[in-house]
């Protein structure tokens, strides 16, 4: 094969769901069984293709293999490796594609339906993956040929491919077994081998470079595991590929020495969340080895300065004689597809951006650059330094007044007049509830009938006095529910949102929305995050008239829902010219001036969530404080302007709680909800370890099963609860919100909520 040249433009993933997210229409007409597998087959093919031809078309000299998966790249090698729970029945031999969508979503258009595999998220991503399962005694067996098929199908096109594995340690690590997490490293010597197996193939079918993902080298690793590393390595060493060890998503830190000491025939490293450590790096690194710097950014969608990054880089060639490589940080999975789509995003700010396809050409030109060819780079590089300067100088992006608002924040703005103990008094007296109050979430299900409203709405179908009365109706009728149900504190029931961020995103200024700008969450589920490009600041109230209403149509407190600032930020894609933490303070004021006006209008309960405020928590434990230190102080701000009578509330989507308690705590929440039901022991023993201040609603039942929820089994972790917190402190609600589910399952559901609640009471009389 030709030598790659000296510096080498290669990329980790491209994404594999399509422009027009072809992917997920295929595996749902697939699922729904309109049409076979040979069809299916056809389609990912020709994905792949599209995907490998823009790729060498924008001057990549290796290109990835093993990034299209037909669900996720971990399941892909967790096929691959032969590793099936038993419940699937596998009979040993290679994995076949109704197979594997059962591990994926527990059923397939053949074979029988079994519990799905469990599903988590990727590192601190967005993306969804399936847990390997180890059993007892786990086996690794070689058991598919798909990647090597795909290798071959590169090759036919005279493509260079560079096929993509999860890191044998990688895999082990993310795996679950009854065992501890370091016991399993003695299953290590058999993963190897089967590694070494499929290293061997490719090397038969002609492949030169793998790359290996390691990113657990961004995380705290226990001194086993470090140790694992060197003797991994050293058993794939000499398999006849070359392997690239690419980690991602954070510094190496403590485990930079151990990276670049590996018997490897190169090193990636994400040069963008790690950008202080790439001169340490190109320095340790051997000569001879092959350095990868992941310089355009792969978590986010912004242009690149690619001035900036070329000084960067020059710094990093003149340490390394040997070859560099460039590279996106990370697999592109993270960001859509293509800017040139886009219908939606306001035509000045289409420059700012640069999805998966603007990040390779950005690549390429850095190579060029790098080597010299300046007249030809000339072009590219001015109208990238227009964009910035455009962006850079836009008041779309910079309102003096609100940098002057966060400036402006003292102490006392963080803090509630008083002490949970002392303002809960006058909450009591305003709102008259019973003992273990029940409430819900605040959604109630978003019907076919609603979703049809809305879309016929933006698309400029029915006028908007047509949708708002149509809303309205829709507040009536969960108003009217909730009290036959009898709930005690109600909500709106969220009908005009469809979904928590975009809502408010869509009424801030400083955030703009992308017609086409999906991103794979897991499966054939994409989700298109909101952009946060501005400062923000919120033109009128967002929520207040609905609110409003619904209060005036019942007696019962009706709570004011409002995503939190913290949420807003994790689940959008945000600005990278200033830190996070300071967009997130802009968001919060936003939101407090919203919670200020629902006060003004009297709704005496206000429920900020902040389900996703665990999900920003840095890989590393080191960067935890930090973090929660601003996340914490946003939510403060965001709600602490309220006298002692208005009752704060926030919700919480997980239960894996007990880490993070005292920031809870320290939020200062007058009611925390907070999903439960699926580990309510674990979440117990936070409340029995903590002396957890305020009050609390551990969800009493999963939302997110069809499962109609029985009323012995909520009051039995009622009282479980009830062991560890004040009667006086506990409230009755589900996991999370209802807009997923049907009235049919909601009713009853609800009503066994209230039985459990009214027994509790009656018990504690
Ligand atoms: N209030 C939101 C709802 O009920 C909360 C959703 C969430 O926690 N993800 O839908
Ligand atoms: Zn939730």
């Amino acid at each position: 094969m030709d030598a790659l040249p000296t510096i080498c433009a290669h990329n980790l993933g491209f994404p594999r769901i399509g422009r027009n997210r072809e992917l997920k229409w295929a595996l749902e007409a697939y699922w729904r069984g309109e049409f076979d597998q040979d069809e299916l087959e056809l389609r990912g093919r020709a994905l792949r293709r599209r995907h490998w031809e823009l790729q060498r078309a924008a001057g990549l000299d290796l290109v990835p293999v093993g990034d299209f998966s037909w669900y996720d790249q971990v399941l892909d090698m967790t096929t691959l490796l032969g590793v099936i729970p038993a419940r699937f029945g596998g009979d040993g031999g290679a994995v076949e594609l109704d197979l594997y969508f059962r591990l994926a979503r527990g059923r397939a258009p053949s074979g029988s339906p079994a519990p799905a595999c469990e599903m988590t998220k990727w590192f601190d991503t967005n993306y969804h993956y399936l847990v390997p399962e180890l059993s007892a005694g786990q086996e690794f067996r070689l058991s598919g040929t798909r990647l090597f098929d795909q290798v071959a199908e590169a090759q036919a096109l005279g493509l260079r491919p560079k096929p993509v594995l999860v890191g044998p340690l990688t895999w082990l690590w993310l795996a679950r077994s009854a065992r501890e997490r370091d016991d399993r490293l003695e299953l290590l010597p058999g993963l190897l081998a089967v590694y070494r197996q499929i290293l061997a193939r490719l090397a038969a079918q002609g492949v030169d470079w793998v790359q290996l993902d390691e990113p657990i080298l961004a995380l705290d690793l226990p001194a086993p595991w470090q140790a694992a590393f060197p003797d991994a390595y050293s058993v794939l060493e000499n398999g006849g590929v070359r392997v690239l060890l690419a980690n991602y998503f954070g510094p190496l830190a403590d485990n930079l020495t151990l990276a670049c000491a590996l018997p490897v025939a190169g090193l990636h490293v994400d040069a963008v969340r790690a950008a202080d450590e790439l001169d340490a790096v190109a320095e340790r690194l051997p000569s001879g080895r092959v350095l990868s710097v992941g310089i355009v950014d792969g978590r986010n969608i912004w242009r690149t300065d690619l001035d900036a990054a070329l000084v960067r880089l020059q710094v990093v060639l003149t340490r390394r004689e040997g070859r560099l490589w460039l590279a996106p940080s990370c697999s592109l999975l993270h960001v859509p597809v293509d800017r040139t789509d886009d219908d939606r995003v306001p035509e000045d700010v289409i420059p700012w951006f640069a999805f998966a396809t603007q990040k390779l050409d950005e690549i390429v030109l850095l190579r060029h650059a790098l080597a010299g060819e300046t007249t030809a780079t000339r072009d590219a590089f001015d109208a990238s330094r227009r964009a910035l300067a455009s962006r850079r100088a836009s008041p779309r992006v910079h309102r003096p007044e609100v940098a002057a608002r966060v400036a402006a924040l003292r102490a006392t703005d963080e803090h509630r007049a008083r002490p949970y103990g002392e303002r809960i008094g006058a909450q009591r007296e305003r709102l008259q509830l019973p003992l273990f109050p029940a409430t819900t979430i605040g959604s109630f299900p978003q019907t076919a009938a609603i979703r049809q409203a809305r879309s016929r709405w933006r698309a400029g179908e029915i006028p908007e006095a047509e949708y708002d009365d149509f809303i309205r109706a829709e507040i009536a009728n969960a108003i009217r529910e909730q009290e036959a149900l009898g709930l005690d504190v109600l909500v709106h029931g969220e009908a005009e949102r469809n979904d928590m961020v975009e809502y408010f995103g869509e009424h801030l200024d400083g955030f703009v929305f992308s017609g086409n700008g999906w991103v794979q969450s897991y499966g054939s589920r994409c989700v298109k995050p909101p952009i946060i490009l501005g400062d923000v600041a919120r033109p009128a109230a967002m929520t207040l008239d609905w609110i409003r209403y619904a209060q005036t149509l019942t007696d019962k407190p009706v709570k004011g829902m409002l995503t939190g600032p913290v949420t807003l930020l994790n689940w959008s894609f945000v600005r990278d010219d200033q830190p996070r933490a300071d967009t997130c303070l802009q968001l919060a004021l936003a939101i407090r001036d919203e919670v200020q006006d629902l006060e003004g209008a009297g709704i005496a309960v206000i429920q900020i969530d902040e389900a996703a405020l665990r999900e920003g928590l840095p890989l590393r434990h080191a960067d935890w404080g930090e973090y929660l230190a601003w996340a914490v102080r946003a939510f403060r701000i965001a709600s602490a302007g309220v006298d002692d009578a208005t009752q704060i509330h926030t919700h919480m989507c997980y239960s894996d709680f007990n880490d993070i308690i005292g920031a809870v705590a320290a939020m200062d929440a007058d009611v925390t909800t907070i999903e439960s039901a699926r580990s309510d022991d674990r979440l117990l023993d936070a409340f029995r370890d903590f002396a957890y201040p305020n009050e609390i609603g551990p969800g009493v039942y999963d939302i997110h099963s069809p499962n109609v929820p029985q009323a012995a089994e909520m009051l039995d972790r009622l009282r479980r609860a009830r062991a560890r917190v004040p009667a006086e402190r506990l409230w009755v609600n589900p996991d999370c919100g209802l807009k997923t589910r049907s009235w049919d399952e909601v009713r009853p559901a609800l009503t066994a909520m209230v039985a459990a609640a009214r027994a509790l009471r009656a018990a504690s009389d």
